[in-house]
């Protein structure tokens, strides 16, 4: 069988911090939206080392204009 993924599915495009990493110091730290089975959520992550600086559950985005 396949194994589990572990990050929920990657919902936007990512967007650059104007940060750097505290932990590695790269300035590779990246906002985005996840989704996953509880809802979606917000995270700012190094893409270098992989922490994760911040993570919050959001609201769904709106869906103006679906029916
Ligand atoms: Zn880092």
């Amino acid at each position: 069988m396949f194994p589990q993924p572990t990050e929920p599915t990657v919902a936007e495009p990512l967007e650059a911090v104007d940060s750097d990493c505290p932990t590695c110091g790269a300035a590779a730290v990246f906002a985005y939206r996840v989704v996953d089975y509880r809802g979606w959520l917000r995270v700012t992550k190094c893409r270098s080392c992989l922490h994760v600086l911040d993570s919050r559950r959001i609201r769904p985005p709106s869906r103006s204009g679906v029916a």
